[in-house]
């Protein structure tokens, strides 16, 4: 066996709920993974303190000890400087935080940072769904709507390391309102917090009945992904509406995407698409069918679910970790 060979890495995905960490080697091959609240109340030092902890148990269950992993690659939800700075994650509250520095300075190891949708769209074209094609497009619909672009192999983050911001597209001019302050970015449509903003407004401003008012004992900013799927089952006509829209816009979106770069696959993932994935597919290809141009893009930009779901953005990171 080569030494390359038995190079081992850590891999580490920073959300906002929960803190997700594999152990694999220079193939993408997962040794051991573990998880952890992230608990983002405990301020930033509280956070990386929990992340070293989870990187320290993973690591032991894989039985690499820490000094003989050959880095870290993490994932954040913030758009990242290339020192490994996070500019502004506001599911964390954190604003300019040195997360490379700390995990280095804690851990002793050389630590890459990239934002959580590149990590976990290059994660799917290193390791997963996409392994092979060259130009990647990645769409994560989850409690917002993320986006990765991997161009001839490489991370795509634009002139100021902030591109594929593709959940603040505009689809709809003039159309619902967005986190962000604009109208109309798909966002609003096709992500969790789009639907229970709008959910919410079917059922205070229009009167409308849906099982989900009881599912989410009327909390509708707490809409989960499992709960959408109960209600769409039992064929809840809002809950029925509401996805159907979102993936149908999601569609429109990835169409727009195809039209412009025509990559070799477009694929999707977020914790809607792992609940509900097989049966939204075919709703969101139908959307992009509506709108490529030409046709031919729409052939050869394959439309399809992410494989990797959770570890995505932890074997994505770890990937880019490897230089
Ligand atoms: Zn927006």
């Amino acid at each position: 066996m080569s030494s390359k060979a038995k190079r081992r890495y850590a891999g580490v995905d920073i959300g906002g709920t929960k803190l997700h960490c594999v152990i694999g080697d220079d193939e993408g091959r997962v040794i051991a993974r573990a998880r952890k609240k992230t608990k983002p109340g405990l301020g930033f030092e509280g956070v990386i303190a929990r992340v070293c902890e989870l990187v320290r148990d993973t690591s032991s269950e894989a039985d690499v000890p820490l000094g003989k992993l050959a880095g870290l690659g993490c994932g954040a939800p913030s758009p990242i400087l290339p020192d490994g700075t996070a500019v502004n994650a506001p599911n964390l509250g954190w604003k300019n935080v040195p997360i490379a520095a700390a995990l280095k300075k804690e851990l002793g190891l050389s630590v890459r940072v990239a934002n959580d949708c590149d990590a976990g769209t290059y994660g799917e074209f290193a390791h997963g769904v996409a392994r092979g094609k060259k130009s990647v497009v990645g769409l994560f619909m989850g409690t917002g709507l993320g986006g990765g672009l991997v161009i001839d192999g490489k991370v795509q983050s634009g002139g100021n390391g902030i591109a594929a911001e593709v959940g603040h597209m505009v689809v709809m001019v003039d159309g619902r309102r967005c986190g962000c302050g604009h109208r109309g970015c798909l966002e609003a449509y096709a992500s969790k917090t789009g639907m229970a903003r709008y959910l919410a407004c079917q059922v205070h401003c229009e009167g409308r009945k849906t099982l989900l008012t009881e599912l989410c004992e009327g909390d509708y900013s707490r809409l989960r992904s499992s709960v959408l799927q109960k209600a769409y089952e039992q064929n809840d006509e809002v809950a029925v509406e509401i996805l159907n829209g979102a993936a149908r816009y999601l569609g429109i979106g990835a169409g727009n995407l195809i039209t412009l770069l025509a990559p070799d696959m477009v694929f999707l993932g977020g914790g809607v698409m792992e609940a509900m994935g097989e049966t939204l597919l075919p709703l969101v290809q139908a959307g992009a069918k509506e709108v490529v141009f030409p046709a031919a893009s729409f052939e050869h930009s394959k439309i399809v679910l992410g494989t990797l779901e959770d570890d995505a953005v932890a074997l994505g990171a770890l990937a880019l970790a490897l230089g």
